[in-house]
């Protein structure tokens, strides 16, 4: 298994075009897709910067997680994901090692990705996400 970089940083926001004018006006980053994802529950938004992005995510239905999220903890972080070779392999090695996952399997996230969490119980409080894109 192997962890190539940070994929994206997971932002919860009340008002996902609100929160585009900070990224875009104040921090100088350019929006390139805004995408629903019903799965999940959520509109998102993405930012390039290095190879890194930023994901804002803003809830479609209070029940859906990041609705939950919010409810919860108020705006802010709420995952990091990492890009990784071999998810399948990866998330068979983290169960070894007794890690909750959230995901068994991959699904698909935004950008056709395959993703899956790992639970924020198994690793200090930060929910984590690992992803690979295939092609
Ligand atoms: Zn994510």
């Amino acid at each position: 298994m192997k962890l190539k970089h940070i994929e994206h940083i997971g932002i919860a926001v009340n008002n996902i075009q609100e929160s585009i004018k900070f990224y875009e006006e104040v921090l100088g980053l350019k929006c390139y897709a805004v995408e629903e994802v019903k799965d999940q529950k959520v509109k998102t938004a993405f930012f390039m910067i290095g190879q890194t992005k930023i994901e804002l995510l803003e809830s479609t239905d209070p029940e859906g997680p990041i609705g939950k999220f919010i409810e919860k903890k108020g705006e802010g972080v709420h995952h990091i994901a990492y890009a990784v070779e071999g998810i399948e392999n990866a998330l068979a090695i983290m169960e070894e090692k007794g890690i909750k996952l959230i995901d068994t399997k991959p699904r698909k996230g935004a950008e056709g990705l395959d993703i899956a969490f790992l639970h924020p119980k198994s690793t200090g409080g930060v929910l984590t996400e690992l992803c690979e894109k295939k092609d």
